[in-house]
């Protein structure tokens, strides 16, 4: 073991950046880790203190940065979480090179993923995830002049239409899954939060020249090689749209590998928590889109419970309960305006890949009882992602439910594992 620490944090999106710095400035020792390059997680990547008030949320984003690195928290980046060796230790890897790190209390925050849902053509080059579109661009990809559709369902596709915009891309139409009239419903019970309505115009107003379609969505995505056109239905009528890009997520899934992992209480698709962040497993609290996919303001708060309680310091982390409230009730609304229509379990035809590291097609799991024989049968789940892309579309499309996690829960290099377990043959 290289290091113990008071508190440790892993992930080091809002809800890690805020637990870890109110931690520390109570006076632990904290270590905050994160697979990243830098802090910030999904919806501050690549921001640095200095340029960071150029986009939205970076004010915010700089605030944290700031306080984090007075702190005294120790920042451990580029390494994931990918085991748990023993008792109150994790095991991490950075690039073939491990090691292990002790701690007092735990507290996971390591946020969401897109869901994605198999169509035809949806593994054609020039077809991405909503947001790995986003982060694409936002690490440099050049979007001037190409012309974009952006679909699925979820917030994330008005957020993502209008960075695409500002980065010179034609976003040729924003299509989403819900019926208007659950959306409308859902920003009438925005009025008490005027922030988070006029967040949502923001992003309009820099995509009014694409059209935003409500109750649409793809049903083929087809091209030479490459995307040139999807196909889109509202139910009634199918039209198409010519596109370089498609960008394509069905909101979000939390990650529960690393929870699952240690063994917390999962209810509902999210980790069961008490008012201070706790789960199920003692010494160990899980924040952010873990405990509900609810956004920016609500992984804040819930960072500052749960390194508030780990400091001991209930008190504060009590003050906070009526935020915490308020945010976890956005998050049901959210999920509930979002939730998916019964077409979209019919979108994938026997040949379509199911999952895409295996090249397991649709027909091969009809048959199945659930995710396990699956795996044993057709090796679905079983690639370099581990299940992450297609467990969230089998989980939709035949309701199976992968309650099992494996070490290592990311990838690992074979000397990783071999050293590991060496180790712990020493340490018997
Ligand atoms: C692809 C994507 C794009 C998004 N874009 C936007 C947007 O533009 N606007 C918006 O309002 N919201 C966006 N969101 C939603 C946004 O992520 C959340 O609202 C917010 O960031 C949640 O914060 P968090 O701290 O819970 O998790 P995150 O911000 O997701 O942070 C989790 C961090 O943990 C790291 N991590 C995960 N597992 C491990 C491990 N085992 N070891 C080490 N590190 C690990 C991750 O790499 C990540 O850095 C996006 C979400 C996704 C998935």
């Amino acid at each position: 073991m290289t290091a113990s620490f008071d508190v440790v944090v892993v992930g080091a999106g809002p809800g890690g950046m805020a637990a870890a710095t109110v931690a520390a400035e109570a006076g632990c020792r904290v270590c905050l880790l994160d697979d990243n390059a830098g802090p910030g997680g999904q919806i501050w990547r690549g921001f640095c203190t200095e340029t960071a008030r150029k986009f939205p949320h970076g004010s915010s984003f700089a605030r944290w940065a700031q306080r984090l690195e007075r702190s005294g928290c120790q920042a451990w980046q580029g390494w994931h979480a990918i085991d748990q060796p023993g008792a109150g230790l994790l095991r991490l890897e950075r690039a073939g090179e491990h090691r292990d790190v002790g701690y007092g209390s735990l507290i996971v925050a390591t946020g969401a993923r897109e869901r994605f849902l198999p169509f035809p053509g949806w593994t054609l080059p020039g077809v991405m995830g909503t947001g790995g579109l986003q982060a694409l661009v936002k690490s440099g990809l050049n979007a001037r002049g190409k012309r974009v559709v952006v679909a699925g369902s979820g917030p994330l596709l008005l957020a993502v239409g209008a960075g695409l915009a500002s980065a010179g891309a034609r976003v040729e139409g924003i299509y989403e899954q819900a019926p208007l009239a659950r959306l409308a419903g859902f920003g009438l019970t925005l009025l008490g939060q005027p922030g988070k309505l006029l967040e949502g115009a923001r992003y309009r107003l820099k995509t009014l020249r694409s059209a935003y379609r409500t109750g649409s969505w793809v049903v083929g995505a087809e091209g030479r090689g490459h995307v040139e056109h999807v196909t889109l239905t509202d139910g009634s009528s199918d039209w198409t749209v010519e596109c370089d890009w498609l960008g394509c997520g069905f909101h979000l899934v939390p990650d529960l590998e690393l929870p699952r992992l240690l063994g917390c209480r999962i209810a509902g698709g999210l980790v069961a928590v008490d008012g201070m962040q706790q789960s199920s497993v003692p010494g160990v609290a899980c924040v952010g889109e873990l405990t509900g996919i609810g956004g920016l303001d609500k992984a804040l708060v819930e960072g500052q419970i749960a390194g508030f309680a780990a400091a001991g310091r209930r008190a504060e982390a009590l003050a906070l309960e009526p935020r915490r409230k308020r945010l976890q009730q956005f998050a049901e609304r959210l999920e509930r305006a979002f939730s998916l229509r019964e077409e979209l379990r019919k979108l994938a035809t026997a040949e379509t890949l199911i999952c895409r590291c295996e090249d397991v097609a649709f027909a091969a799991l009809e048959g199945c009882a659930g995710w396990r024989q699956a795996r044993l049968y057709t090796r679905c789940g079983m690639g370099a992602c581990q299940g992450r892309v297609c467990g969230a579309a089998t989980e939709f499309l035949f309701g199976w439910e992968n309650a099992t996690a494996r070490p290592p829960v990311f990838p690992a290099a074979v000397s990783t594992l071999a050293a590991g377990s060496a180790e712990e043959t020493m340490h018997r």
